[in-house]
């Protein structure tokens, strides 16, 4: 079932999510809704906030190339448990904030580890582009948004311009 994606403003989006202590079969449900809400927008990853849901989980699947089998991942309180010192620039988005791109730098290289759908714990290297997506993803869960890497001038636009959007939509 797909769920809303909140617009950024809303005070949802700058929230500490909780972690999940008890993998309940709604939290599962939760996370295959986010998966399916995520692809269909279409996105690489999607945080629970970002439905209106305050738990520490996101969901992102990076392959692009086409042909290749997709690769849904599931997490649940999901940590950055090390990051290299070699840094790489991607020109960002989010769901929350469509049609805004912006780069950012970020570790080329992350070790996380998060419970999967099964509960059971996982750890990982991602680098590249999941490297990048799993960091802005969890910077959603401690209520962090990509805007915010951002010089105070190029947010306030960015803000300004959804603000606007938000208020369009409302209309319609
Ligand atoms: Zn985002």
């Amino acid at each position: 079932m797909k769920r809303n994606i909140l617009l950024h403003p809303d005070p949802r989006l700058k929230k500490v999510c909780a972690p999940v202590t008890n993998m309940t079969d709604e939290l599962r449900a939760l996370a295959d809704d986010m998966l399916a809400t995520m692809y269909d927008a279409p996105g690489i990853g999607l945080a629970a906030p970002q439905v209106g849901v305050l738990d520490r989980l996101i969901v992102m699947d990076c392959v692009k190339e086409e042909g290749e089998a997709p690769r849904p991942l599931i997490m649940f309180n999901p940590e950055i448990i090390a990051g290299s010192d070699d840094l790489n620039t991607y020109e960002e988005g989010c769901l929350s904030i469509p049609d805004q791109y912006a780069d950012v730098t970020r570790p080329a290289e992350v070790d996380v580890r998060w419970i999967d759908r099964d509960g059971n714990e996982q750890t990982e290297t991602f680098s590249k582009l999941w490297a990048t997506c799993v960091q802005h993803e969890i910077d959603h869960l401690d209520g962090k948004l990509f805007i915010d890497y951002l010089k105070p001038l190029k947010r306030q636009m960015i803000t300004r311009k959804m603000t606007k959007l938000k208020r369009e939509l409302a209309r319609a």
